[in-house]
This record gives C-alpha cells, sequence and structure tokens, in this order.
C-alpha cells in the first residue's frame, strides 16, 4: 500500500500495461522518484509506494505503455447529453498553453480562444481558474510577506508561520515528492491551496444558484494538465 498522508488521496493511478512494454527504460529516465522497476529489456512496472503521480513515464512512453487508470471521458460525454445536467469545465492555467500541441501546433502556443470555443461548442459551462490562481498568489504572497516581517524584519506577525524559504504548495506531485522524501521540509510549504483547491471551493459563489439546485443538477468536470515539470 502507498502511504498517504492526505485522506481519501488517489493512490496508483498510473500504470504500465505489461502487454505493451518493450522495456526500453525511456521512462525511467523521466522518473524523478526512482519509482520504475523492471530491468531492461524485462517488463517494467510501478512501485505505488514511492510513485508522486506526476505522469512523466506516461507522456514519454514511446510506445503508449503507460496509462491514466483514472478516466472519465464516458462518464463526461453521457453528463454531456443530459440536458438536465450543467457541466462546469474547471479550467487550470496551463491547459491554454499546453493543449495546442496535441493538435499539432507549436508546444507552448496559447489557444485560449479556441479551447473556450471548443468547450461551449461540446456544450460546457466554463469556470476559469486563472481567478483562483490570482487567488492563490494573494495568499502565497501575503503570508511569505508575513513571513518577512516576522523573521526578517523582526516584526510581529499574526497566526502559525511556517520556516523560510516559503516553498510553493501548487503542485500535488511536488507536494507529495516533499511528502514521501523530504518530510521534514514540509513546514516550509505555503499553507495556501493550489489554484484547482481554490476553485473548488468559490465555485458555490461564483456560479449561478440555479445550476446548482432545484432541476438542474450541477456536474462539475476538471480539466487540467498533470504535467509538473
Ligand atoms: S517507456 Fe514504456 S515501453 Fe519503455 S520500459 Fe517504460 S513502460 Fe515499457
Ligand atoms: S508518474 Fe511520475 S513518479 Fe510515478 S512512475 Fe511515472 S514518472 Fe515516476
Amino acid at each position: 500500500m502507498a502511504k498517504s498522508y492526505q485522506a481519501n488521496e488517489l493512490n496508483g493511478i498510473i500504470k504500465i500495461d505489461e502487454s505493451k512494454c518493450k522495456g526500453c527504460d525511456t521512462c525511467k529516465s523521466f522518473c524523478p522518484a526512482d519509482a520504475i522497476e523492471g530491468a531492461y529489456g524485462a517488463n517494467h512496472r510501478i512501485n505505488d509506494a514511492r510513485c508522486l503521480q506526476c505522469g512523466q513515464c506516461l507522456v514519454n512512453c514511446p510506445f503508449g505503455a503507460i496509462e491514466d487508470t483514472v478516466d472519465v471521458v464516458d462518464q463526461v460525454i453521457e453528463k454531456l447529453q443530459d440536458k438536465n445536467t450543467t457541466v462546469v469545465a474547471t479550467v487550470a492555467p496551463a491547459v491554454r498553453v499546453a493543449l495546442g500541441e496535441e493538435f499539432g501546433m507549436e508546444p507552448g502556443k496559447l489557444i485560449t480562444e479556441q479551447m473556450y470555443g471548443a468547450l461551449k461548442a461540446a456544450g460546457f459551462k466554463i469556470m476559469d481558474v486563472n481567478f483562483a490562481a490570482d487567488n492563490t498568489i494573494l495568499e502565497e504572497g501575503t503570508e511569505l510577506i508575513h513571513k518577512i516581517q516576522k523573521y526578517v524584519l523582526n516584526q510581529p506577525a499574526e497566526g502559525e508561520l511556517g520556516p523560510l524559504p516559503q516553498f510553493t504548495s501548487c503542485c500535488p506531485a511536488w507536494v507529495r515528492y516533499m511528502e514521501l522524501y523530504h518530510p521534514d521540509l514540509r513546514q516550509h510549504l505555503s499553507s495556501a491551496k493550489s489554484p484547482m483547491g481554490m476553485a473548488w471551493k468559490a465555485r458555490g459563489r461564483s456560479l449561478p444558484q440555479r445550476q446548482i439546485t432545484g432541476r438542474d443538477r450541477a456536474v462539475r468536470q476538471r480539466i487540467r494538465v498533470w504535467l509538473s515539470y
């Protein structure tokens, strides 16, 4: 069983399909956690207890042998076809600069308008996480200012503050890396929620009430990029 620090944390969502694996070792060279086992030429497998679920092996396997086992595409399509359901795409900031490459565009090309158009055409309502990302920056920045006031300027500060330096807490893979491999540094993590976490909290206030209660049922589908490097 993989080690978990958070309640309801999902583990083991990245898997190698041994029937497709060629044992080429490419995934090992991209794994930042030494979580992939297997000799060169033999089937490889992921050690869930070490895995960060960052997805680097998945996007770099030349044989498509690695998969994300949490696939909700069919469920989302079903919800989009249900006229009594409002489906909200909660779009993380990085998606608009990562998605274009999947459609043959230059890596990093900004395709915000095309992405919005495609989501609307598919039937989604859109909740852009850029707003929540700004909130995360404000929270993290305020926390950092308070730490500087306390530790550098020796001024009084309110609340419990971890030590400097302060590390971002935005990326789940990064947080898991720290929890598993450098638990002694956890107090350096910012206490701010990630942009997606902020957006999830803000959803009730930002969505029209009729989309949440009454005859309509709101189903919120998060769209996010799992690349963390
Ligand atoms: S990169 Fe893909 S094919 Fe190569 S060893 Fe890893 S899982 Fe197997
Ligand atoms: S998901 Fe990341 S940490 Fe896990 S095996 Fe793949 S590259 Fe390694």
